[in-house]
């Protein structure tokens, strides 16, 4: 390709609604242009990007056995009402309706088509196991549409559904995307963390979520270097601190000597106001949080400095719908206006769910669930018990390790992947059976499987790349290699390049010539704002020699080499890049 007929309109200004590095540079290199918010056209380069990382995913699902089919974005209402999914799907679905006044959608996810595929198709043990997958436009109305490719409202999704006959099977299946997304991963340059998104399930772990560490990403995670444990903050379980001092939930903490007793707090109802008025740490505060869950109000307990986790306190209280409580209800629960509720003398018969930090907390501080009042010196045991102690908070960093019990780091993520056991909860709405072996019929036991390739090339920008421009991973660069003749109106330089330029395609390197007639500042520029991994410089000072410059845009290191063995040595570095993003992974033992 000739940069004079490319079309990549390059930008010099920062757009201002781009607010994170990929974003901007994906606009400014002239990858992509915005159709509306969330929604874009992918130019030339930002295209051939996006084809490789399709390709790379190809090639590791049909490497484990995966099947490519492209299965209908538009889909009738019918199976979404089935599996319930036409209400839960909510605002984000996007919703039109035919000629002949049927609903339809257009898929943000496709289990609902795929299974209904499999129950028309399968029949039989024998033709199980399956994985099916599509690389297609997915379609989300996202509330929060941001951070360009990151979060759109319409992307481009590799999504692999799996059928097999039991749940031996779906593990089987489960650990062959395991392999083939992290072996995706490595070969997009990616570095990763993979989240365990539900590590305390029975049965095995159901979720796996693979993060790209990023300030930008929207999830929190915790993880441990020492064993590699890694979870979401929202999953990620605390160690209750007895384990250090010897104390059970059951026996509670060592009861303070300081008394109960009640201390006038006039208008103070936050946990920062009360450090100022009563000099206390929030690591001696009890925070009481009234809830309601499944219509029934409930006392939640955490120390002072913790964040109480929603996900946790739904589970442990076995509840569907769990919502903070309104004021009239706090008031009714504890006597008191907002602000000063307190697990001691709490209206009768309202449980009280406390974390497991609570007990061990002497002469603790909380609300008296009287207005203007609050209580000092409250030790579990003593003064009150909760009716279930166990884990009700947020993870931080420094908290122990769940499994190993060194230190937690923190730090948060983009999720690129995500794997998933269905198990039978589709094919058993929609009916996808088949006739086992021993002559039963039985329901299809299925997995999804995830993968966000216009998010990886977004992933990829914001991990590589400096104040120059975007540095691309070789595997994924849209062109490898940019051949510049520092002065286009030099006839012999003009022939070197086009000369070095069909060399590097004959030796299978993709390359561009910048034949434009622009000063070389500019042709510099532009070349490592786009990020080609390697640019071969053709300028009179070096071809007085016979030679020409290679310059590795990563490291900027630059050898010169006679304008015979330049292609060959391109092909070389090239090669050598390729090499190095050769996946760690082969299989999970
Ligand atoms: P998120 O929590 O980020 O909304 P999700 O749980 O909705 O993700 P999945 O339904 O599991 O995502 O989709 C599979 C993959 O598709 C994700 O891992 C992600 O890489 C990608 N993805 C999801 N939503 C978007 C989006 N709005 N824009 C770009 N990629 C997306
Ligand atoms: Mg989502």
């Amino acid at each position: 390709m000739r940069m004079s007929q490319l079309f990549s309109p390059t930008l010099r200004e920062v757009p201002s609604e781009a607010e994170i590095p990929s974003h901007q540079l994906m606009l400014r290199a002239g990858l992509m242009r915005k159709t509306v918010s969330g929604i874009y056209m992918y130019l030339p380069l930002g295209y051939r990007s996006i084809r490789k990382v399709e390709q790379i995913v190809r090639e590791e699902m049909d490497r484990q056995g995966g099947q490519e089919i492209l299965m209908s974005a538009l889909m009738p209402a019918d199976m979404w009402r089935a599996t319930g999914r036409w209400l839960d799907y909510g605002n984000e679905m996007f919703r039109l309706t035919d000629r002949g006044g049927r609903d339809m959608c257009l898929g943000p996810t496709h289990e609902e088509l795929v299974t209904s595929i499999a129950r028309d198709e399968i029949r039989s043990y024998r033709q199980l196991p399956k994985l099916l997958y599509q690389i297609q436009t997915k379609f989300r109305d996202e509330i929060r549409p941001r951070f360009g490719l990151m979060r759109a409202r319409e992307f481009i999704m590799k999504d692999l559904y799996s059928f097999d006959r039991d749940a031996d099977g779906l593990e089987q299946s489960y650990r062959k995307m395991y392999v083939a997304y992290c072996r995706t991963f490595d070969r997009c340059g990616l570095h990763y963390r993979i989240v365990e998104a539900d590590p305390g399930a029975i049965g095995g772990t159901s979720s796996h979520e693979y993060m790209v560490l990023s300030d930008i990403g929207e999830a929190a995670l915790v993880f441990c270097d020492a064993c590699g444990y890694a979870a979401n903050v929202e999953q990620a379980e605390a160690r209750g601190v007895w384990e250090g001092i010897g104390v059970t939930p059951a026996e509670g903490g060592r009861p303070g000597t300081r008394p109960c007793e009640p201390v006038p707090t006039p208008g103070v109802r936050t946990i920062e106001e009360l450090v100022s008025f009563l000099r206390v740490q929030p690591d001696q505060m009890l925070k009481t949080l009234i809830y309601v869950g499944d219509g029934t109000p409930v006392a939640a307990v955490v120390r002072g400095d913790r964040e109480l986790n929603e996900v946790k306190l739904k589970k442990a209280l076995g509840v569907r719908e769990l919502e903070l409580a309104t004021p009239a209800v706090i008031e009714e629960v504890t006597g008191a206006p907002v602000g000063f509720a307190g697990p001691v003398g709490l209206k009768p018969g309202v449980r009280i769910i406390a974390d497991l930090e609570v007990p061990s907390l002497v002469a603790g501080v909380t609300g008296a669930n009287a207005a203007d009042t609050h209580l000092v010196g409250v030790s579990y045991g003593r003064d009150w018990r909760a009716d279930v102690v166990c884990d009700l908070r947020n993870v931080v960093k420094g908290d122990a390790c769940p499994r190993c019990g060194l230190p937690l780091d923190a730090a948060r993520g983009v999720e690129v992947g995500h794997l998933f056991k269905l198990g039978t909860k589709y094919s058993r709405v929609l009916g996808a059976k088949f006739l086992d072996e021993d002559g039963t019929e039985k329901l299809m036991i299925m997995g999804c499987y995830g993968i966000g390739i216009t998010r990886i090339v977004a992933a990829v920008i914001e991990e590589h790349h400096d104040d120059d421009g975007i540095i691309w991973p070789m595997s994924i660069a849209p062109y490898h290699a940019t051949v510049v003749p520092v002065n286009t109106t030099a006839p012999e330089q003009l022939e070197v390049a086009q000369a070095i330029y069909g060399d590097l395609w004959a030796l299978g390197v993709e390359a561009v010539v910048d034949d434009r007639d622009e000063r070389p500042g500019v042709k510099f520029k532009d070349a490592d704002l786009i990020g080609f991994p390697v640019r071969v410089t053709i300028g009179s000072r070096t071809l007085d020699h016979g030679q020409v410059e290679i310059r590795m845009r990563r490291s900027g290191e630059v050898e010169r080499v006679s304008v015979s063995d330049a292609a060959r040595r391109v092909r070389e570095i090239v090669d050598g890049e390729l090499k190095a993003l050769e996946p760690r992974h082969h299989s999970l033992d």
